[in-house]
């Protein structure tokens, strides 16, 4: 069976901006092939078990050529796949979206068109730049600032054209004297808000165009670097000095030019570096229970979210230990408290060890069987989690780590031996000993452990059920991004996330990101990498976002 191909929009870098309907057809895809300018929040929702292939040019460097795109695009339609052409902006907008549609319509290859919103609007819209205002313009122009290279042209009319303007000093015809194809004179007659895209490089030669046509050169006139996203910038001039301050501001592309008299409005109603997190770039690192909701609240905020796509939890199991505590009888009844060694506590210092847990427990144990035995978490997120499968915690520390839990759990369990506690039941038989068993992390925290020891008598059955692994998928070239200082801060709840991002990582300078850590075992494990720190108070996520805002207020003084 044939398979069929979306050409689908990707806006123009803020994932916010990323239709519903592109969202829907890319969850399904099976093949995604995306272009660079795809913001890296949109490239992150690429699922995982699609096959990304990346077709991307930088600057001279193409990776594929237009025929090999198309090309491309038709194998995987004929091989059956669910495909999806994910471009920047809009597909149709400069984006050779027509071009890629010939073949798969030549081969009666079905497909469908989710449209984007442009960067030729979006990006002046974050800089609070109305494309018309009634005062000022009554039209809008796009052009294209881009000369045709030859070799990317497909029919005789194009390929002539192309041969033109390669001929020396690209000198073009008498009418088209710069080879850029731009009518000047009609552009600059039109009185509209001008919009030039992929124009940087011939930014010159587009402000002389308009000179030469009688432009004022007092005219206004802004270029835009990066919109929508962490990075953005803007320069703003008049026609006549654009060139020098973009020069001067070491403007770089992707950036569009806006030339027009609504460029004097930016500096009224420019709005994303009011948000409290406008211009910060937030890498979030899972696991995803306790990070779900944060990236839509650091986002509300302005902060453009980066989340780590690939980091999986891997169950460890059987495990003879946990097997032997929750042995049932041959009549299928388990108790666990009469078994080899009853069972006091049962410690859990993440969700996800709650929900590793529970999911092996319930897959072959009625939950009845767990009656006796108190739960200790180490915060809410925990706390929550167990709810979920009908258990009320029993005990929670003040602070939210490991050390906290083990010094007050130990605390309660001596109390409660010396008889002082109003915990109300008489214990299940006579006993000295306290058995304890913590099912978490491979790599959980020592503190946790020597804390709890210091009570004595206590038998601690501490039993790694899961590991966390990165797997880098190379779609986001995190590292890279960290090097050239473009990450700004990054989430880390656990010291297992923070070793196993930094493995990942490689021998990457880490010193350039600020880590916001829950708890003080996070926060060593992100020092011992090298980063800056701060810690949240508590490990919620209100307390998480506040150290965040905290220092994107400090970061601006
Ligand atoms: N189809 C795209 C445009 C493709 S041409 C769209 O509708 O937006 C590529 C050009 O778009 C770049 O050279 C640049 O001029 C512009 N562009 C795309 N994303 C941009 C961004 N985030 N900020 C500034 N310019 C951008």
């Amino acid at each position: 069976m044939t398979g069929k191909v979306w050409l689908v929009g990707a806006g123009p870098g803020d994932q916010g901006l990323f239709t519903i309907k592109g969202l829907e057809v890319l969850q399904n895809a099976e093949v995604v092939v995306y272009d660079a300018l795809i913001g890296d929040a949109v490239l992150s929702l690429i699922p995982d078990q699609a096959e990304a292939i990346n077709v991307g040019k930088r600057a001279g460097n193409h990776r594929m050529t237009q025929e090999q795109i198309n090309r491309t695009l038709l194998e995987q339609a004929l091989a059956g796949k669910r495909v999806v052409r994910l471009k920047g902006g809009d597909p149709f907008l400069f984006g050779r979206g027509g071009e890629e549609l010939e073949l798969l319509a030549e081969n009666d290859i079905p497909y469908e068109i989710v449209p984007g919103v442009t960067s030729a609007f979006a990006v002046p819209a974050y800089n609070g730049i109305p494309v018309t205002h009634r005062d000022f313009t009554s039209s809008v122009h796009i052009i294209t600032g881009h000369r045709r290279s030859s070799g990317n042209t497909h029919s005789v009319g194009r390929a002539e054209v192309s041969r033109n303007l390669n001929a020396p000093g690209n000198a073009g015809s008498l009418s088209d004297p710069d080879g850029l194809g731009i009518d000047y004179e009609a552009l600059v007659r039109t009185k509209g808000t001008l919009i030039f895209l992929m124009g940087l490089s011939t930014l010159p030669v587009i402000m002389r165009g308009l000179l030469d046509a009688g432009i004022s050169p007092d005219t206004p006139a802004a270029v835009l670097e990066r919109g929508t996203t962490a990075g953005q910038r803007r320069v703003l001039a008049t026609v006549a000095s654009l060139e020098e301050e973009s020069g001067r501001a070491q403007i770089k592309a992707p950036a569009i030019i806006v030339v027009g008299e609504v460029c004097r409005l930016a500096d009224t109603f420019a709005w994303v570096e009011k948000l409290p997190l406008g211009g910060k770039k937030i890498l979030l690192t899972r696991p995803k229970e306790l990070i779900s909701g944060m990236a839509g609240r650091l986002r509300k905020m302005g902060a453009e979210v980066l989340e780590m796509p690939s980091i999986e939890t891997v169950p460890i199991k059987p495990d003879p230990v946990l097997d032997e505590c929750f042995k049932k009888d041959p009549d299928g009844s388990c108790e666990p408290w009469t078994r080899a060694g009853r069972i006091d506590w049962m410690v859990f210092t993440s969700p996800t060890g709650v929900r590793i847990f529970m999911d092996w427990f319930l897959s072959d144990h009625d939950i009845r069987a767990l009656a006796g035995i108190r739960f200790a978490v180490i915060g809410e997120g925990s706390a929550k989690k167990l709810r979920q499968y009908g258990i009320r915690h029993d005990f929670m520390p003040t602070i939210y780590d490991g050390e906290t839990l083990g010094r007050e759990l130990a605390q309660k369990i001596r109390m409660e031996r010396s008889g002082e506690s109003g915990w109300s039941e008489e214990p299940k038989s006579p006993q000295t000993r306290v058995r304890v068993l913590i099912p978490r992390a491979a790599i959980g925290s020592r503190e946790l452990v020597e804390e709890l020891e210091k009570a004595g008598d206590i038998d601690i059955l501490d039993i790694p059920t899961y590991t966390t692994e990165y797997v880098n998928r190379g779609i986001v070239d995190v590292r890279e991004q960290i090097e050239k200082g473009e990450i700004h801060y990054a989430v880390f709840t656990s010291a297992s996330t923070v070793r196993g991002f930094s493995a990942v990582m490689k021998d990457a300078d880490l010193s350039r990101i600020k880590a916001i850590c829950i708890g003080r075992q996070t926060r060593a494990a992100a020092r011992a990498q090298g980063m800056e720190t701060r810690m949240a108070e508590k490990a919620t996520l209100d307390a998480l976002l506040e150290a965040v805002v905290q220092c994107a207020a400090e970061d601006r003084t």
